[in-house]
């Protein structure tokens, strides 16, 4: 299948879960997870639209965009124009404004320069320390990092993300950095084929951003929900779903390292 009808579906789960519980599906954003795949399906997405891309590992994203930028740079390389349609440099223009780029993955300190200096967002922000760093490194030009902190949902020893009781001081001193703005929270909860084990997980979370805002800390960012559970996640209040295969098809087993 092709990009373009799969991305249309996606769109389409999102539409029918955001209407089975009145809300407007212009409240949720769909991230593109990209990680582990070419340049190409990139553009593609972006051909159809799409702006949003989450990679996991530093360096993969990075020489990415750099590949990406270069695709955008000729206009024969665009999935449209491959297939024969001439698209004209008005609409070229229109259908490549720049691609935003999420990460999304764990975040080891000697990468927070290279993450800060190149992305939009980070939705992986597990310790203070880490925090710091993408304020620090992130260059003056640039609008300030767009965070998240990540939540250990399901209490696994494996799963990185904080712990439910340690996020609120965690935002707190996260809303005094000059260079990053917090705007929610994002967990990966422990894999269930059960729609109502996985409503309680998101439902977790949903619950503590409701705490964080009674507690003075305001945040309008819950990302959570994939490829397999994005019903689930929607319906418990997600604004981000971020989604891979449903979009670009089954990874490679094997993932490249950062
Ligand atoms: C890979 C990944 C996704 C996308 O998962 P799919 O099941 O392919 O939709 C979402 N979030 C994170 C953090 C990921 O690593």
């Amino acid at each position: 299948m092709l990009i373009q009808e799969r991305l249309r579906e996606v769109y389409e789960r999102v539409r029918r879960a955001a209407q089975a519980c009145d809300r407007s599906p212009a409240e949720i954003s769909v991230l593109a997870v990209s990680k582990t795949f070419p340049p190409q399906a990139v553009t593609d997405a972006m051909q159809c639209g799409q702006r949003a891309f989450g990679e996991n590992y530093a360096r993969e994203g990075i020489d990415k965009m750099q590949a990406v930028a270069g695709l955008l740079a000729i206009p024969h390389a665009s999935a449209a124009n491959r297939g024969g349609v001439a698209v004209s440099p008005e609409d070229w223009k229109r259908l490549h404004g720049p691609p935003e780029w999420h990460f999304i993955g764990p975040i080891q300190s000697n990468k927070t320069r290279a993450i800060a200096e190149h992305f939009d967002w980070v939705h992986s922000v597990d310790r203070w320390q880490i925090a710091q760093r993408l304020s620090e490194q992130r260059p003056p030009d640039l609008v300030a990092l767009q965070v998240c902190i990540q939540v250990n949902i399901s209490g696994e020893q494996t799963k990185s993300g904080v712990d439910p009781p340690a996020v609120g001081d965690l935002a707190r001193r996260i809303l005094e950095l000059p260079r990053v703005q917090l705007r929610g929270l994002m967990a990966i909860p422990e894999p269930s084929s059960d729609p109502q084990q996985q409503r309680l997980r998101f439902r977790a979370l949903r619950e503590l951003k409701d705490a964080l805002a009674g507690a003075g800390v305001a945040l309008d960012t819950l990302s959570m929900g994939m490829s397999d559970d994005l019903e689930a996640a929607v319906a418990e209040g997600a604004t981000i779903v971020r989604i891979g295969r449903a979009i670009f098809g089954e990874r490679p087993a094997k993932q490249p390292r950062s």
